[in-house]
Order: structure tokens, then C-alpha cells, then sequence
């Protein structure tokens, strides 16, 4: 291999503030990133899916909730993982964009925040335990869904 950058990165361990389980439509990336780091989430195990909590709430197929369990798994194993921040966001490919509620951002905003319900039950009854918080990213800001404990 032939070196082509220089970087000392931090050689120790470390614990996780939060297992965060996102979409990779980068649209959204800046935003959520502020808004982890305004909130103190600095050292987070990320988890980048299409579609984001979409995997454990309505997954294409089991092996994708599988995948993402495991990883969720893995971070704790890892990192002491002890949270987990699950996202969706507008205009998501996963759920066919927009245009998939008919153009209507309300309607669109209802399902996710259902979505972000349902991530949350399956990751309950898999690994429980686990402080989970759920937000909607839209192209105006991030929005949070009251959670059950
Ligand atoms: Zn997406």
C-alpha cells in the first residue's frame, strides 16, 4: 500500500452516545449531523441504510431488519452502545419519495412518525433495554416523535 494522507486518529476506545440508524440521501446528512452534535451525540456508531428505521419497521425483506439488529448489536458489544436514534425523512427513495402520499408533506410526515412507532416496538422486543429516540428529518429541520420508554 502506498500511504497518501496523513491523520493521527484517536487510538482509544471508546463508549457510544448513540447507535443512530439512518437513511444515506446525503440531502439530509448536514442537518441531522448538527443537530446529533447540538444536542452532545458526538461519538455515535453510524448505521447507513436505505431507508433508514424503514428496515425495522416495514423492511423489504427480513434479512434487511436482521442486518440492521445485528449492527445495532455489534455497536453494543463494541461500544457500550446504550442508545439508539432512529431517522426517516422526507422525500425518501425507500418509500417511493413524495410522491408516494401524494405530494402532501402532512400525510407524509403522519406515516413516518408511525414508522418511527414501529421501528421502535421491533427494536424493543429484539433488544430490550435500550433508550431509543425517533426523528423526522424534512428539508426545513429535524422533528422528534414522543417515544414509549
Ligand atoms: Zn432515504
Amino acid at each position: 500500500m502506498t500511504k497518501v494522507f496523513h491523520f493521527d486518529s484517536p487510538r482509544e476506545r471508546y463508549q457510544c452516545d448513540a447507535a443512530v440508524l439512518w437513511c444515506f440521501d446525503n440531502r439530509f446528512e448536514l442537518a441531522f449531523r448538527k443537530f446529533l452534535q447540538r444536542t452532545g451525540v458526538i461519538k455515535i456508531d453510524p448505521i447507513k441504510v436505505a431507508g433508514g428505521a424503514k428496515c425495522l419497521a416495514s423492511p423489504d425483506n427480513d434479512s434487511e431488519r436482521q442486518y440492521v439488529l445485528e449492527q445495532i448489536r455489534k455497536s453494543i458489544r463494541l461500544h457500550n452502545t446504550r442508545r439508539v436514534i432512529l431517522k426517516v425523512h422526507s422525500d425518501c427513495g425507500a418509500y417511493g419519495g413524495l410522491e408516494q402520499f401524494g405530494g402532501d408533506p402532512v400525510r407524509e410526515a403522519e406515516h413516518h412518525a408511525e414508522e418511527l412507532h414501529r421501528a421502535a416496538a421491533t427494536l424493543r422486543a429484539a433488544i430490550p433495554g435500550l433508550k431509543i429516540e425517533g426523528y423526522y428529518v424534512d428539508f426545513e429541520g429535524v422533528w422528534e416523535e414522543e417515544l414509549k420508554p
